[in-house]
């Protein structure tokens, strides 16, 4: 379990702790496609309750939670409206579309991430068969790691629900937003139909999404997830991690977001580097384009694995100590400094 490598490419590199291996080995399972897990079971009432839904549905991906709220909510010929930077638009392999039918409707982001409201009334189609059915808006919060405020929030699902629209919102990262903001989970995706939530990424479980929704909403997803292939058996030593998750690694995200601020103000005393002030614990960070190749070849040298480019992303989590954000502001002012 040694890593000494400092890894910044995402915050899904995180690896299980010593406490949720051990809660992984002893967890009671039972087969979840009888319903028979008492750790999925639990699981699913406990992100329910804490995202106050009816029900929960526990899936192996955020991928696969997305495309199936996509699919519960969303017939063949639907459409929904999306954000062109949204991961179920472009990083989920177009799987509305190829295995659901269902077309998106892409908008373009404001600088905050969000879509704007006039943006969204002119995509709502009226009820006219040259078009296809609006059915859905779903957002995403965080979005590139900025945070979507409850007022926009609220504005936006209303509008969706006042022109008969669903709502949805891709949260793999909610809880970075929730602590962000100090707000309670329930408070972060109140307004929406149903809820995806990644225990993959920041939270540390090495496996899982949760969707959340209605009694009735669940009760189709269940049934999408079993046609998709992730109906699993004796998923509880996996359930066990996303429990531990959601109940230890929620608040100490404010921890990464201070890392992430830390590293970002560090860069940005380093002439040549043009870095955005995060709001999480997402940082991008401009870079010539001439000074890609050194900065990579220092990077690997000094133990630091990112993914480098003139646009790149540096991503804070639980593995990436204080002590290694210093090392990596230091390797880059090496390396740019004397360009
Ligand atoms: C990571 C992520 C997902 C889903 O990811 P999986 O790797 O399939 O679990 C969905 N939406 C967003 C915004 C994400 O960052």
């Amino acid at each position: 379990m040694t890593h000494t490598a400092i890894d910044l490419r995402s915050d899904t590199v995180t690896q299980p702790c010593t406490a949720m291996r051990a809660a992984m080995a002893q967890a009671p399972v039972g087969d979840d496609v009888y319903g028979d897990d008492p750790g999925v079971n639990r699981l699913q009432e406990l992100a329910a309750e804490l995202f106050g839904f009816e029900a929960a549905l526990f899936a192996p991906s955020g991928t696969q939670t997305n495309l199936i709220a996509l699919l519960t909510h969303c017939g063949r010929g639907d459409e929904y409206i999306v954000g062109q930077q949204a991961h179920t638009y472009k990083y989920e392999g177009g799987g509305a579309a190829v295995l659901g039918s269902i077309q998106p409707q892409p908008l373009a982001h404001q600088a905050d991430g969000s879509l704007a409201l006039e943006d969204i009334t002119a995509a709502i189609k009226p009820d006219d068969f040259h078009f296809a059915r609006s059915r859905l808006l779903a957002l995403e919060n965080t979005i590139g790691g900025r945070v979507l405020s409850p007022d926009y929030l609220r504005a936006a699902t209303d509008l969706a629900h006042s022109r008969g629209l669903a709502t949805h919102l891709d949260g793999a990262r909610i809880c970075n937003a929730a602590v962000q903001q100090g707000i309670s989970l329930r408070d972060a995706v109140r307004g929406f139909d149903s809820i995806s939530v990644c225990l993959s990424k920041g939270l540390g479980a090495p496996v899982g999404s949760v969707l959340c929704g209605s009694r009735s909403f669940i009760g189709q997803a269940l049934r999408w997830r079993k046609m998709l292939g992730g109906g699993m058996r004796q998923a509880g030593i996996l359930a066990a991690a996303g429990i531990y998750a959601l109940e230890h690694n929620v608040q100490r995200l404010a921890e990464d977001h201070a890392n992430a601020l830390h590293l970002a103000q560090g860069l940005a005393g380093i002439p040549g580097l043009a870095v955005q002030m995060p709001q999480t614990n997402i940082v991008y960070v401009d870079l010539p384009q001439q000074r890609c190749t050194a900065v990579a070849v220092a990077l690997h040298e000094s133990g630091i694995i990112a993914s480098v480019s003139a646009h790149m992303r540096l991503v804070t989590h639980k593995d990436v100590s204080r002590q290694d954000i210093a090392h990596v502001i230091e390797v880059f002012a090496g390396c740019i400094g004397n360009g």
